[in-house]
């Protein structure tokens, strides 16, 4: 499978926050979650991909092109949705369309015209007007009209309410129904992942965590209940994270075998993404 993003040892500082050796790669055909705690360093990650903010090293290869020499062949293939939507506020819609438009060789009028009739949205009126919800949309209505084959969206889900939300998930699915494309998200709503993504990057600290396969990392943990006397030196490093409290302890493990094995009497739980994400960072913290 080609891979769409590159991403090697990745630097960026800044006073008092800094990406360290950040790597990960996206395959073609492949929804990718980008998660981690607030302040983890997912949109210095992502602005610095995509050039938005200056890398101290590393390199990063979109399409197999090199982002640094080639940005603009790049820039020409990929949709990009932030936040906070990066428009001039007292534009209509069809106003700001036509700043955006002519920076694309491959715009397509038809699909912008379709998706703003598909999310209602009214081309005259004003950016500083829209609610979140219909910003968001149409952010999205000018990333997909250009022929896109790489979304990457920075927390495209923060503050939608959940119609929206599944909106969203249902237009990436169909987005991606045409192969060879990719979408690279980055997202705190871990809930919004168990529905889409394919695969999952855990960033903390400027720190890449894991990259792992959603469906794999699932399988491999499970939440362990149990009696508190049923810990000692040895099970307790089975665990990738345990709470204790004064009736008993509650751990994740992915090492459910030989957990079994060792302490009987437990009951076991299928984990969700925040789950698994919670307990990684946890142990990075530990060291
Ligand atoms: P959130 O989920 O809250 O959006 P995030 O994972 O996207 O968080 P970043 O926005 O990348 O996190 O921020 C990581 C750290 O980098 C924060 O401590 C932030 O204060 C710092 N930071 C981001 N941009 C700058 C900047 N331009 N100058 C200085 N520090 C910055």
């Amino acid at each position: 499978m080609d891979k769409l993003l590159e991403v090697s040892g990745l630097n960026k500082s800044y006073e008092d926050f800094s990406l360290k050796e950040v790597s990960f790669s996206l395959p073609e055909g492949c929804i990718a979650g980008f998660i981690g705690k607030n302040g983890a360093g997912k949109t210095t990650t992502i602005k610095t991909i995509l050039g938005l903010a200056e890398k101290d090293g590393g390199s990063v290869r979109i399409f197999g092109m090199d982002m640094e020499t080639e940005e603009k062949q790049i820039k020409n293939r990929i949709g990009v949705v932030f936040d906070e939507g990066c428009f001039y506020e007292e534009l209509t819609l069809e106003e700001m369309k036509c700043v955006i438009a002519p920076a694309y060789s491959s715009w397509c009028e038809e699909d912008f015209k379709g998706y703003l009739e598909r999310f209602s949205l009214n081309p005259k009126q004003k950016i500083e007007t829209l609610s979140k919800g219909m910003r968001l949309k149409y952010a999205l209505a000018l990333a997909l009209s250009h022929k896109a084959e790489l979304l990457v969206m920075d927390e495209p889900t923060s503050g939608l309410d959940p119609l929206i939300r599944n909106q969203l998930l249902d237009i990436l699915k169909e987005f991606m129904e045409q192969g060879g494309r990719g979408v690279f998200f980055s997202t705190h709503i871990t809930s919004d992942l168990d529905k889409i993504a394919d695969m999952l990057i855990l960033i903390d600290r400027g720190r890449i965590v894991f990259q792992a396969e959603k469906d794999d990392l699932l399988e491999s943990y499970r939440i362990v209940k149990g009696d508190k006397g049923k810990l000692d030196e040895d099970t307790r490093k089975l665990f990738l994270s345990l709470e204790e409290n004064a009736y008993g302890f509650v751990g994740i493990t992915g090492q459910l075998d030989e957990v079994k094995e060792r302490m009987p009497d437990i009951v076991i739980e299928r984990p969700a993404v925040e789950d698994i994400m919670l307990a990684h960072v946890k142990k990075a913290r530990r060291g």
